[in-house]
């Protein structure tokens, strides 16, 4: 059975960005992110994150350490009754760091690597899905997709709303937080 998705931006969208998060206690998740997820939880679609981690190209943290900070996300997210169907992420990036991951990718966003392989993992219904981020790059990913998106003023979204001549699409909906576009994405319809 083919099944709708979330497909969520992590820092900005979920998480305070801070910069580079690389320590599970750097980790701040908004206080309305684990009810935002619950509602996706109990709509039937599946909630998933996509999420740029060039932090680790960068050799600011490893991947052990990204799954020790994903480790306590969906701890944090589980004793409030929200879980994710799945975290994808892209430690490359094309220009700087250790050798292993500075390359020209198909997974840093807006390329579609992440989301195409959540699609096929998850059997997802591309129609009846949305991309949630903060930032052009999220909004592009969803549009080179085909994937209807939600832009989030907290994080980066502000900024990003405020150049919005660079984009060259627009969100379907603009949102203050997650929780407000996932109610509203829901309750739609
Ligand atoms: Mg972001
Ligand atoms: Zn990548």
């Amino acid at each position: 059975m083919m099944t709708a998705a979330f497909f969520l931006d992590r820092d900005g969208t979920i998480n305070e960005d801070t910069g580079y998060v690389s320590h599970p206690d750097e980790l701040m998740i908004y206080p309305w992110t684990a009810e935002a997820i619950r509602l996706i939880n109990e709509s039937g679609a599946k909630a998933i994150i996509i999420t740029n981690q060039s932090g680790i190209a960068r050799g600011f943290y490893s991947e052990e350490t990204l799954v020790e900070i994903h480790d306590r996300l969906k701890e944090e997210l589980g004793r409030e009754g929200a879980f994710l169907d799945g975290i994808y992420y892209c430690p490359h990036h094309p220009r700087i760091g250790d050798r292993r991951y500075r390359i020209v990718c198909e997974c840093r966003k807006p390329a579609m690597g992440l989301l195409n392989q959540a699609v096929a993992d998850h059997k997802i219904e591309i129609d009846r899905s949305w991309v949630i981020g903060d930032k052009a790059s999220d909004i592009r990913m969803a549009a080179q997709a085909g994937v209807r998106a939600a832009l989030v003023l907290t994080g980066y979204g502000s900024e990003t709303i405020a150049r919005r001549d660079l984009w060259p699409c627009a969100p379907e909906i603009v949102s203050e937080n997650l929780l407000l576009a996932v109610r509203l994405i829901l309750t739609r319809g």
